[in-house]
């Protein structure tokens, strides 16, 4: 089968796809500290997994992930304090994501996706977006559309309740836990070391922030709810969720077969 992946492609091929009106994914991660058991892109790995299950199902192509995002926050993502965890200033990834779609959308594309992997990142996706569409207005381009979300919204309320039977604490606090570990154990178990899980409790935060944050605030390994109950069927359950509901919105959105 032939490869969806731009980077696998030649320039003729990429050409041809423009032509034809393929949607562009474009995923977008981040490289951040995802405790003892998991590596740090994590954020990267995921979306790209998801956006390339996706262009498979509809038809699209997946151009080269954002490898880094904005600034790992202590809440969401445990800080910037943990060595490895290396992130754009807003303005730079606002940049990155503008200049990407400004030039796919210079070669042809009308139909673009951005799939987003890192919570930090929404907002200033968003941003890009809104830049990019005023590009494309003074290029004269009034045929664009551009789709966005953050993966892990699809999560249908039944698989939820199936893998939280305890209460879900919010994506948020996520991070590193059950739905990105279950993920990772089904789409790169040989980057995943459940031995080194740390068996930290949930993190509990204020409602605010401190800059620097207060010690204590974020569990030493960097997971901020317990994972234990991560399994690879439980990825697959989810990869399969998103494959498909995403997948749904972007025929709806995009008027794809
Ligand atoms: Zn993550
Ligand atoms: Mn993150």
């Amino acid at each position: 089968m032939a490869t969806v992946l731009m980077q696998e492609m030649t320039w003729p091929a990429f050409a041809d796809h423009m032509k034809r009106g393929t949607p562009v994914l474009v995923p977008v991660g981040a490289t951040e500290q995802h405790g003892y058991h998991m590596p740090l892109g994590v954020d990267a790995y995921l979306p790209t997994a998801v956006s390339t299950g996706i262009a498979k199902a509809v038809g699209a192509i997946v151009a080269p992930t954002i490898n880094y995002g904005y600034k790992s926050q202590p809440k969401m993502g445990g800080g910037p304090a943990f060595p490895g965890t290396t992130s754009f200033d807003a303005s730079t990834l606002i940049s990155a994501v503008r200049d990407v779609l400004r030039d796919l959308i210079r070669h042809g594309a009308r139909k673009i996706a951005v799939i987003n992997g890192h919570y930090e990142n929404q907002m200033f996706t968003i941003e890009a977006i809104e830049l990019v569409r005023r590009d494309a207005a003074m290029l004269g381009v009034t045929d664009l559309t551009i789709f966005r979300c953050e993966y892990w919204d699809f999560t249908r309320k039944d698989l939820l309740a199936k893998l939280f039977p305890a209460g879900f604490p919010g994506y948020d606090l996520e991070h590193a836990a059950i739905l990105e570990t279950s993920m990772m154990l089904h789409v790169r178990p040989d980057l995943v070391d459940m031995a080194r899980l740390a068996n930290d409790p949930p993190a509990k935060f204020p409602p605010y922030e401190t800059f620097p944050v207060r010690d204590g605030w974020v569990p030493p390994s960097g997971v901020l709810s317990p994972a234990g109950t991560a399994d690879a069927e439980k990825g697959r359950l989810l990869m399969e969720n998103y494959v498909e509901d995403i997948g749904a919105a972007l025929r709806k959105e995009f008027a794809l077969a």
